[in-house]
C-alpha cells in the first residue's frame, strides 16, 4: 500500500514508519497537519494515518478539509483521547477507522488490511446510503425512507458504524471496541441494550427491518 502517516511525535513517526516499510508498504511521512493536507491533495494513497493531535492544523481539521475537498481516501485516526464524543466526532468527519495510543503495531496493520477492503467511495463527501437510509455524516444527521431519526450520540456512533459496514455481521466485541473504546463481557449486555434502543428508533416504525440479529454472532445491517 502507498502510505501517508502524519505524526508529529519523531519516536512514534519513525517506529511506525520502519514497521509500514518492513511489511512491505511506501510510507510518506509528515509531521505537521498543513503538510499532511498538502501532500494527500496532490498525491494518490491507498490509506491515510492521521494523528489527532498535530501542530498547527489539526488531525480533526485536516480531515474536514480532505473530504471537503472531495478526496475519499480511507482514513485511520490515531488518538490518545478515549472519551465517545471524540471517537464520533472523527467518525463524524468521514474518518474510516480509528486506533486509540497505545496500540499494537499488529493491530494498525490488521487495521490497514480492512481499510484496502472497503468498497471505494465510502467516504464520498459526508452522504452516506444504505437501504432507504440517508446519514449525513457532515451534518450528523440521519433519516428513513425521508423521516429523520431522533438518535443519542451511541445511537448514531452505533448507526454509522454498522453502515460503514453494511452487509458485514458485526461481533459484540468489535461494536463494544467502537462505541466504547475497549471490550469488557459485561459490555455485551450494553451492546443488546443500545442495539434494541437503534432498532427500536430505525426498525420499528418500518414494514423491513434493516438491522439484523446473527443468532451467537452479531448484528449486520442490511445492504
Ligand atoms: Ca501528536
Amino acid at each position: 500500500m502507498q502510505l501517508l502517516l502524519a505524526e508529529d511525535e519523531q519516536k512514534t513517526a519513525g517506529y511506525l514508519t520502519k514497521g509500514l516499510r518492513e511489511d512491505g508498504h511506501a510510507v510518506d511521512a509528515v509531521a505537521n497537519g498543513a503538510d499532511a493536507l498538502a501532500l494527500a491533495l496532490h498525491q494518490a494513497f491507498d490509506a491515510i494515518i492521521l494523528d489527532v493531535m498535530l501542530p498547527g492544523m489539526d488531525g480533526w481539521e485536516v480531515l474536514r478539509r480532505l473530504r471537503a475537498a472531495g478526496c475519499a481516501t480511507p482514513v485511520l485516526f490515531l488518538t490518545a483521547r478515549d472519551h465517545v464524543e471524540d471517537r464520533v466526532r472523527g467518525l463524524d468527519l468521514g474518518a474510516n477507522d480509528y486506533l486509540i495510543k497505545p496500540f499494537a503495531f499488529a493491530e494498525l496493520l490488521a487495521r490497514l488490511r480492512n481499510l484496502a477492503r472497503l468498497p471505494k467511495g465510502m467516504a464520498d463527501g459526508g452522504i452516506l446510503m444504505a437501504g432507504g437510509l440517508e446519514i449525513d455524516t457532515l451534518r450528523h444527521h440521519a433519516a428513513r425512507a425521508g423521516h429523520t431519526l431522533q438518535l443519542t450520540a451511541k445511537e448514531y456512533a452505533l448507526l454509522l458504524l454498522l453502515a460503514r459496514n453494511k452487509g458485514r455481521v458485526l461481533s459484540r466485541t468489535i461494536i463494544a471496541e467502537a462505541i466504547w473504546g475497549m471490550f469488557h463481557e459485561q459490555q455485551s449486555n450494553a451492546v443488546d441494550a443500545l442495539v434494541r434502543r437503534l432498532r427500536a428508533k430505525l426498525d420499528t416504525p418500518f414494514e423491513t427491518a434493516l438491522l439484523r440479529t446473527i443468532r451467537g454472532t452479531g448484528y449486520v445491517l442490511e445492504a
